[in-house]
């Protein structure tokens, strides 16, 4: 090979150091290019990741992302998820997005967003309604205008919106209950855990009487209530509690209140509130005070009535060791009712009411039991003293007269006491007892006081019981009526006298002396007359058949023979037998002219002039026997056998029958000595020249056949 030429060499290194120079400068570009790709995808990376942060940012926070472009006024909505996969997107003109939207949201919106696109605002921020699978959810827009032109319309707008329907059911709900609160006609209050009032309504303010809020916020409950203390303790157990309060109001005036206090915890339970409604109950409570008054207290008189003596009673036992109970009962007071009529028996009660109260007021413990009975309790005092209490409480009743049509009419009382514990510990043995004694004041005599006594409750029972026994007995005219013979000096049966026996199934042989009285104390008396007026016509009848023909008499008691109808009845009965009246003897006592002597003998001429043959029976034994025959002129005496008792030894005895039968003999009255048991008396009363004789001497009263038998067997006829 040959040599290069130095020509060729020359241009081989230059084209050598040109080839150098452009490697280096590619190798230069290269490394630069290289730098600035990995300074863009850095960037790009980190500029991803923002990207990202934002979307979790929005997710995290429940917006979603919107933006507006006015080129295309076009709307675009994204939402995004944890992982931005689900991110979804919705993209429409403003006229799809208000088809959406609720009708009565649609103008509102529509102003928002002109003034943002063409009004200069900047921020937008709307609630409205917005239609999501079939159903409104409440939306929050805000967005921010970015760019616009050269006449102020916007071009770009972006922003979020959030849904945030569920606050607003809460916000409406609150503003509900807010509202609730405030137009609550129940006093309401919220409070906080010191019972300290942090808000109260209108209902409130007007319970109290104040005008303004101040007067109450920031001051404590317990400021307002009565005695709330225990109550509230409960509290801070429980969560709620309610109990009956009495709140002060501004006047001073006391309004009872039911108060319920319940207990709320704040949304995030940091904290808690009470809610305290107090309901004004003084209606209620002035009703039940009306109604407790009403069952304690009676009608009429204002007193206490039986269940206000029981509560006055209890009080007395807890702070007594001993009290008197007095059980008053009006005597006469059925009269008044009868004859002047219910109103002037009413104003009558009430004056006796007034009287009570008057007289026994160091203890307000009168109380009306029922009818015309009362009940006072008497502390501080003597068994002793409150018997004359009681009488001088007796004189003043019985020294008040009421004039009806010209008749007098006076009251009396009968009052029997018994003193707690003595007498019974318990209120119902005390009042029990206590009404005994009054009955037995009642039955033995009347306006008099009298002190239970050990057993009076029994014997008192037992004489109910007789009387309802009794009352069976005259109603089934189970009562027998016996007889006894009347015989003239020589021994021969002149007539006969008929007697009441009542073999009663519980109580055995009852005596008459017994019965009668009790038969007399409650209007059974004028039935038994009856029967036995019915008994004697019937026995005259029968004896006649048998070819005798005698008087029979029968005892009449005082009730009976005042009863006007008596007469006109007892001629009935005569009438219907065919029996004359002249065969019956009605055999009376004085005691019927001490009840009233003119009625007594008008009564008793009625009864002469139906043709009764009158007797005056016991004579002797009363205080003014003699005095009754100068107002009553009696066809017979019938002698007691008290006068004869003794004639055959005792002189004296003998002297009083003598100058007593004479004196009758003057008075050419008929005498029929009564109580002749022994055969010595026969000369004697023959002597004395007697009508007739009566007595176990000649028989005993006995069933009327036994009498006839006897009477046949004697062949006296
Ligand atoms: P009285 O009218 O004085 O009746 C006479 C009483 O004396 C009768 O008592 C009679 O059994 C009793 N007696 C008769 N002879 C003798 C005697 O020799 N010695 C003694 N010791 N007593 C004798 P009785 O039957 O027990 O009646 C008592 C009273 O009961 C009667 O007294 C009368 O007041 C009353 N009584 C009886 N039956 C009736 C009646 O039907 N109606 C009324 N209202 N009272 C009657
Ligand atoms: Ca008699
Ligand atoms: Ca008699």
């Amino acid at each position: 090979m040959s040599k290069p030429e130095p020509e060729q060499e020359q241009q081989l290194g230059l084209l050598e150091r040109r080839l150098k120079r452009e490697r280096q400068a590619r190798q230069q570009a290269e490394k630069l290019l290289t730098e600035k790709s990995v300074a863009l995808f850095d960037a790009l990376q980190s500029s991803q990741s923002s990207q990202k942060k934002l979307e979790l940012a929005l997710w995290a926070s429940q917006e979603s992302y919107w933006e507006w472009m006015a080129h295309n006024d076009t709307f675009q909505l994204r939402s995004f998820s944890l992982r931005g996969q689900s991110e979804s997107v919705w993209q429409g003109s403003p006229i799809d997005l208000l088809s959406h939207v609720h009708e009565d949201d649609i103008t509102n919106l529509e102003f928002h967003w002109t003034l943002a696109v063409h009004g200069g605002r900047d921020r937008v921020e709307i609630a409205f309604r917005f239609k999501v699978r079939e159903s409104f959810q409440w939306m929050r827009l805000r967005g921010r205008v970015l760019e616009r032109d050269e006449h102020g319309s916007a071009l770009h707008v972006v922003g979020t919106t959030k849904d945030i329907t569920r606050e607003r059911k809460a916000e409406q709900s609150f503003h509900l209950m807010a509202s609730a609160f405030s137009s609550s006609r129940e006093p309401m209050l919220v409070l906080s855990e010191s019972l300290e009032i942090n808000e109260c309504n209108d209902a409130f303010l007007q319970l109290i009487q104040v005008h303004s809020r101040a007067d109450c916020v920031q001051r404590p409950l317990t400021a307002f209530l009565l005695d709330p203390d225990s109550n509230l303790d409960m509290l801070r157990t429980g969560s709620q509690v309610r109990f009956e309060s009495v709140v002060t109001n501004a006047e001073g005036e006391q309004v009872s209140v039911d108060v319920s206090i319940a207990r709320f915890e704040t949304q995030h339970q940091s904290s808690s509130y009470l809610i305290a409604t107090l309901r004004d109950i003084s209606e209620r409570k002035s009703n039940e005070a009306r109604l407790q008054k009403m069952a304690l207290h009676d009608d009429l008189t204002g007193l206490r009535n039986r269940n206000g003596l029981r509560d006055a009673l209890e009080q007395v036992i807890k702070t007594n060791r001993q009290f008197i109970l007095a059980f008053i009962d009006l005597d006469g007071f059925k009269q008044i009712n009868d004859t002047a009529g219910h109103e002037q028996g009413d104003a009558m009660l009430k004056r006796i009411a007034d009287l009570l109260t008057a007289e026994f007021s160091n203890d307000n413990q009168v109380t009306r039991w029922g009818g015309d009975e009362f009940v006072v309790a008497l502390t501080a005092v003597t068994l002793d003293q409150a018997r004359n209490m009681c009488s001088r409480v007796i004189e003043l009743i019985e020294s008040i007269t009421l004039d009806i049509q010209g008749t007098e009419l006076r009251l009396s009382a009968s009052i029997g006491i018994a003193e707690y514990p003595l007498h019974g510990e318990s209120i119902d043995t005390l009042i029990q007892n206590a009404d005994a004694a009054m009955y037995q004041a009642k039955t033995t005599g009347k306006g008099r006081v009298n002190t239970y006594q050990e057993g009076l409750l029994e014997s008192i029972k037992e004489r109910v019981s007789l009387l309802s026994d009794l009352r069976r007995a005259v109603s089934h005219h189970a009562l027998d009526f016996y007889i006894q013979g009347k015989y003239d000096g020589s021994g021969v049966l002149k007539g006969g006298e008929v007697l009441c026996r009542w073999h009663s199934s519980i109580h055995g042989m009852v005596s008459p002396v017994v019965f009668i009285p009790l038969a007399e104390a409650h209007q059974l008396d004028s039935d038994i007359g009856l029967q036995a007026l019915e008994a004697a016509c019937d026995y005259i009848s029968m004896m006649e058949t048998q070819g005798l023909s005698i008087p029979l008499s029968i005892n009449i008691s005082a009730n009976q023979l005042l009863d006007k109808e008596f007469a006109s009845r007892a001629a009935a009965i005569c009438d219907s037998c065919d029996i004359a009246t002249s065969m019956i003897e009605i055999e009376i006592t004085e005691s019927i002219f001490m009840r009233d002597e003119r009625s007594a003998v008008r009564s008793l001429e009625t009864l002469r002039e139906a043709g009764f043959s009158l007797a005056l029976d016991d004579f002797g034994t009363g205080f003014s026997s003699i005095s009754y025959l100068r107002k009553f002129q009696f066809q017979v005496v019938k002698v007691d056998r008290s006068l004869i008792r003794d004639i055959n030894h005792d002189s004296k005895a003998l002297s009083l029958l003598k100058g007593v039968l004479a004196m009758l003999q003057g008075l050419r009255l008929d005498v029929v000595v009564e109580g002749v048991e022994s055969e010595s008396y026969i000369p004697l009363l023959q002597d004395c020249d007697v009508d007739l004789m009566q007595g176990f001497y000649f028989d005993r009263p006995m069933p009327f056949e036994q009498f006839m038998a006897r009477q046949h067997a004697a062949s006296t006829f």
